[in-house]
């Protein structure tokens, strides 16, 4: 049976001694926030995500999905459990309070992805993606709009869809062929069709918002000409008699022009289903203005992309628990320095320096990237900051982190998944465990909301020169000044050392990246994927080397001493990946594109 312990403990070592998201919050004008709120919430959701998510993360996974007449049918449970999560309020925490929500803070609302996606990554993304819709339409959409839908999707009652991806257009968004039609009352007759679509049909919810990219008539080529359009599976009442003002929350029972033709069959995340639609003259109303659709997308995919990153910890972190918990009772071999339970037939694994060096490996993940990952959150707090320089930083830091986040997380969760199946040997690879679906699940974060291969060219083609960049030196500027304050004091030098190596080596790649990149574009991208990935070392190093300047302070405390271990793991087992990363960025790109592409 699959366990799962919500890292409560790790998350108060964040909140309270790392960031202290009180003090950030308070500073926000929330002053309702303090640390008895963030536990009872944290426990209460935990307690939730265990009870009602767990118990169907294998039966979702097993029975999968049915499509009938053209309609999805979900797992049993599965609207039973979705219900309680909208019934309990826990859905549409975040939403704003005028809208049903709580309002909550963007780092409550990453700890609580984690628990859910941890315990059930198929049902959360159906909450994820009515969390990006409710964002668009509460940003931009006009009134009427708002009106009928902000509360309905913000409280999750009506679920949310993201189409973009057609069957000739995935990465290159540029050559959709959806149409947009105007007319005369101020809406738009929507048509074309759209792959892959997760959630794009289901039974958990009355109303489903489709936010669909399409062309509007006369629009410039390619993504400058691209508009964001609001469809519902069913309309609002009033269309019936011909209006579109005022929308009431009501519902009529009028389908719109909008049917899923199929659904397709995957590897993992068995109980999302991955949905064709096609949009015939489908009734919808354009979000902001037109030909800004691409930018508005962006919005709600820059969330996704954070979300997707933490895919890959939640999925890592479940699969660590529970390759731990059978570890514990597996026996086999002998300690090579000398037997240690001679009354036993064979010693526990834990005594073999390789399955220590996997499991280690894959718990130093998690909490690296769990730090990252409520930085970043924090980050997002930021930008609503009354304080413009403070905004101006949060903003350059979101820029920069997210392809970091997105693609390094995933990798990440990706790598520990597959490790903690070899550390069970063939207990990992049957179905018992959880640990096989784990890793068929987690994978398809690598490929959605635009590849990890794309998040590179993002960060290193975009997100270092912007704006003469400035968005790395609000990264550099503080990490320097931190390694400075922490020069000479005692236990940080271990720690410290790497990290200002690391971070004068991510200046000169930098350099090389930009100069280089100038002269030869293939240069640039063909070291972006190592690229990232050594940046995205220098940002954990930076936060393992927070971590341990707290821990260094708490000598008798249990969980700060093997925090501190943790952090000389990374330091002595992760971070020297850095080196071999740099002479691989720095061999450019002529032996992968001269070789002959016809002996490939
Ligand atoms: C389970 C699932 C759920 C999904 N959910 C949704 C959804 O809800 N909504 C939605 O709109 N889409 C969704 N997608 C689509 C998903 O976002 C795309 O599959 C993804 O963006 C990649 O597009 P593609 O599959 O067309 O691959 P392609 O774009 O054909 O890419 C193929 C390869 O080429 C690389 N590549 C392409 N262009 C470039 C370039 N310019 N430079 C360098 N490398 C490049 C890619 O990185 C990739 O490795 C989903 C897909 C799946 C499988």
């Amino acid at each position: 049976m699959v366990v799962y312990n919500p890292p409560y403990k790790d998350y108060e070592f964040l909140f309270h001694e790392v960031f202290d998201v009180v003090g950030i919050s308070q500073s926000l004008g929330m002053e309702e926030i303090d640390s008895e709120f963030i536990q009872m919430m944290m426990e209460g959701y935990g307690e939730h995500c265990k009870e009602v998510l767990l118990p169907l993360n294998q039966i979702g996974d097993e029975e999968g999905l049915l499509f009938e007449n053209g309609e999805v049918i979900m797992p049993s449970g599965f609207k039973e459990a979705y219900r309680e999560g909208i019934d309990t309020g826990w859905y549409g925490a975040m939403s704003k309070p005028e809208h049903g929500g709580m309002g909550l803070p963007h780092y409550m609302g990453a700890m609580m992805n984690e628990f859910s996606i941890a315990t059930n990554m198929s049902i959360s993304v159906a909450s994820g993606l009515a969390t990006g819709v409710y964002h668009l339409i509460s940003t931009h959409a006009e009134e009427s709009l708002v009106d009928h839908y902000a509360t309905n999707v913000g409280t999750k009652e009506w679920a949310g869809t993201m189409c973009l991806t057609e069957p000739h257009a995935g990465t290159d968004l540029g050559i959709i062929r959806s149409k947009a039609l105007p007319q005369d009352d101020g809406s738009y007759l929507v048509s074309g069709t759209k792959i892959f679509i997760s959630f794009g049909d289901h039974d958990l919810t009355k109303n489903i918002v489709h936010m669909v990219l399409a062309k509007a008539p006369d629009s410039p080529e390619g993504t400058k000409g691209i508009s964001l359009f609001l469809v519902p599976k069913y309309l609002p009442k009033e269309w019936q008699s011909g209006g579109v003002g005022g929308l009431s929350q009501e519902l009529s029972s009028t389908r719109n022009g909008v049917t899923c033709s199929g659904v397709e069959e995957k590897m993992g995340i068995h109980a999302s289903p991955t949905c064709v639609l096609n949009f015939d003259n489908s009734v919808g109303w354009l979000v902001g203005d037109l030909n800004n659709g691409m930018a508005l997308m962006f919005e709600m995919m820059n969330g996704a992309r954070l979300d997707s990153g933490i895919m890959g910890l939640s999925l890592g972190e479940v699969a660590y628990q529970n390759s731990l918990e059978w570890v514990r009772e597996r026996r086999q071999g002998r300690d090579l320095r000398g037997v240690q339970d001679p009354q036993e037939v064979a010693d526990n694994i834990l005594v073999h320096p390789d399955v220590r060096r996997m499991l280690l490996i894959s718990k130093v993940n998690n909490e690296g990237c769990r730090a990252l990952g409520i930085w970043v959150a924090t980050l997002l707090d930021l930008l609503k900051s009354e304080d413009e320089k403070e905004r101006d930083r949060a903003t350059a830091l979101v820029a920069l982190l997210t392809p970091i986040v997105k693609a390094h997380f995933t990798d990440l969760g990706c790598e520990t998944i597959d490790t903690c199946m070899q550390v069970m040997g063939g207990a990992g690879y049957c179905t018992e465990y959880g640990v096989e679906q784990f890793y068929r699940d987690v994978r398809i974060s690598k490929i959605w909301e635009g590849t990890n291969g794309i998040q590179a060219l993002d960060l290193a083609g975009r997100k270092i020169t912007e704006n003469l960049g400035r968005n790395l030196r609000y990264f550099m500027w503080p990490l320097v000044e931190f390694v400075e304050e922490n020069r000479g004091i005692e236990g940080m030098e271990e720690f410290n050392k790497p990290l200002h190596q690391g971070a004068k080596g991510l200046q000169q790649l930098t350099l090389l990246m930009i100069t280089e990149g100038m002269g030869n574009p293939h240069f640039l991208a063909a070291g972006a994927t190592d690229y990232l990935r050594y940046f995205a070392n220098i940002a954990l190093a930076y936060m393992w080397a927070k971590m341990a300047r707290v821990c260094l302070d708490n000598p008798d405390s249990k969980f700060h001493q093997a925090k501190l271990a943790s952090a000389r793991v990374f330091f002595k087992r992760i971070f020297p990946e850095t080196i071999s990363l740099a002479a691989s960025i720095q061999s450019g790109h002529k032996h992968l594109m001269e070789y002959p592409a016809e002996m490939m």
